[in-house]
């Protein structure tokens, strides 16, 4: 694909801008909890076209910004190359990632996703484009921009770095019953960077498990859990979660199921929330593998339906707000020597079990604004994403649990990811953030005026109850439903 079109393209995206006189925002429905009624009343930027790789080499790739992870990966895994730091889900856009967050699992030593981009293309909200923004071009944009979520201008391209890395992995699954035993490995693993990939699961209290996966140069083929794409009755060992429950010490994987090893059960969402035994079978078996990849495909331009497996999944657990009331899907910022602290708030407030825990490194530079933390407050290099996505199974409302984790997040001095149901104040989050420092870069690049204020954005919520038959269906059947997956929960993990 060439530069000449690419450019074509972004000409088109900064003519229309410039005849534009409303707000502007993507025509992407994207990844978050939030309803996205306002994008109604706002000129939406169609992003849809911009699925080109551009260039690959060995130490870089040159994005259209709506190229997903999934495409990167499959690109630069055969040719043993590797973005350092991938956020769990294959059709995440490399645009989406830098607007918004991207962390996984090998984030505790690569940082986040933005931490690893050589430089972008962004089409600003006067029409103009700025190319190759870059830590020594226009650098207040380039570190401002992570966490803002849409609202500085249209990202156009990403260029990102690649490293080293093989084809398969081997995961480990370590068992601990007491969070001392836990905290205590996971902590060391943490600051040996002995792994290439960790993350860690509470199943329940004082019960956890730790996952490392490692790139392993030589692996027999019989050892592989899948080997091609369609296999019908292998799918279910992507589910990382079936393999803790099943008690596993171990499995190999292709690197890049490893990598989409949430896109097919979205954390634990298949495997705990669909009722009984032939979840497996029917998701992962059947649907994953049987339907057509056209369907199924990540790419926006390339999956004309763009149904994503992940969000097929995801939208078992979570959804519009009325979900809300029984389902949480949120996720607290923790310094990692906090965690004792950060389980027990949990504890108190919910009973929701498995949790997510996946070290990041904060590499802070002051002139970040949203995704780093505040180092008077938190000293802590390594901070954590504690996820929690499931079954509310209290009488505490939504909001009062979403309040308390935000709380808890900002007094020690960390963000949170926008993407989930924010429910802080217009004070409590400038307190948290920079405000001058967000509205002068606003207000030097031609944001301000031209798209949504982030504050206004990642809080938006439709101010009449939905009452649609989706959310009428989830109430009668929804409460039914969720009762019953918590009596198989305890069946299930044990
Ligand atoms: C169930 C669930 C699980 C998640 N798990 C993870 C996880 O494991 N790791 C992780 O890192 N993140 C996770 N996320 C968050 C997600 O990665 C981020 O929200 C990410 O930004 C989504 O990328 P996207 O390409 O889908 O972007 P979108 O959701 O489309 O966009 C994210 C934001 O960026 C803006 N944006 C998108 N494209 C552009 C562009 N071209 N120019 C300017 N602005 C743009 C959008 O306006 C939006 O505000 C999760 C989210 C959900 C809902």
């Amino acid at each position: 694909m060439s530069y000449e079109k690419y450019n074509e393209k972004v000409k088109k995206i900064s003519d229309s801008i410039k005849l534009n006189d409303k707000l502007i925002t993507t025509n992407r429905k994207g990844h978050n909890y939030r309803d996205l009624k306002f994008k109604k009343d706002q000129t939406r930027i169609d992003t849809g076209n911009l699925t080109n790789i551009l260039t690959l080499e060995e130490d870089y790739i040159d994005c259209e910004s709506a190229v997903t992870i999934g495409k990167v990966n499959r690109m630069t895994i055969p040719k043993k190359r590797i973005i350092p730091s991938l956020p769990e889900g294959d059709n995440f856009t490399v645009g989406g990632c830098l607007a918004g967050l991207g962390l996984g699992s090998s984030s505790y030593i690569h940082g986040f996703f933005n931490d690893n981009v050589i430089d972008f293309d962004i089409v600003l909200g006067n029409g103009d484009i700025m190319k190759n923004v870059s830590k020594t071009n226009n650098s207040d944009l380039y570190y401002g921009i992570g966490g803002t979520y849409g609202t500085m201008g249209i990202i156009t391209r990403v260029k990102s770095k690649l490293i080293h890395c093989e084809k398969h992995v081997k995961i480990d699954y370590l068992n601990y019953n007491s969070f001392e035993s836990f905290y205590r490995e996971f902590k060391k693993r943490i600051n040996d960077k002995s792994d290439d990939f960790i993350e860690a699961f509470a199943n329940k209290k004082e019960n956890y498990t730790i996952v490392a996966a490692n790139f392993v140069k030589n692996v027999k083929s019989e050892e592989i859990s899948i080997i091609k794409d369609k296999d019908i009755l292998k799918q279910r060992h992507l589910s990382i979660y079936a393999q803790i429950a099943k008690k596993k010490s171990h499995t190999y994987l292709r690197s890049l199921d490893y990598l989409e090893r949430y896109s097919y059960a979205a954390f634990w969402g298949h495997y705990l929330y669909t009722p009984y035994k032939i979840r497996d079978y029917i998701y992962a078996g059947l649907m994953y593998s049987l339907m057509p990849k056209k369907i199924l495909d990540s790419s926006p331009g390339h999956g004309k339906y763009n149904i994503s497996k992940y969000f097929h999944a995801a939208n078992h657990i979570v959804g519009d707000y009325t979900r809300d009331e029984y389902v949480l899907a949120t996720d607290l910022g923790v310094p990692l020597s906090k965690l004792k602290e950060a389980m027990e708030l949990a504890d108190n407030m919910t009973e929701t079990y498995p949790r997510w825990i996946c070290p990041i490194i904060d590499n802070y530079n002051s002139k970040k604004i949203f995704c780093t933390r505040k180092p008077e407050m938190c000293q802590d290099e390594i901070i954590l994403d504690l996820g929690i996505y499931g079954i509310k199974n209290t009488s505490t409302e939504s909001k009062l649990i979403n309040q308390a984790f935000e709380k808890f997040s900002f007094d020690n001095g960390i963000f949170k990811g926008f993407f989930s149901t924010c429910y802080f104040t217009y004070e409590e989050f400038w307190k948290q953030f920079d405000q001058k420092k967000y509205e002068n870069i606003r207000e030097k690049y031609h944001a301000k005026g031209n798209f949504m204020d982030i504050y206004e954005k990642i809080n938006y919520r439709n101010k009449k109850k939905k009452n649609n038959l989706r959310s009428q269906l989830f109430t009668f059947f929804g409460k039914r439903y969720l009762k019953q997956i918590n009596s198989n929960q305890e069946k299930l993990v044990r």
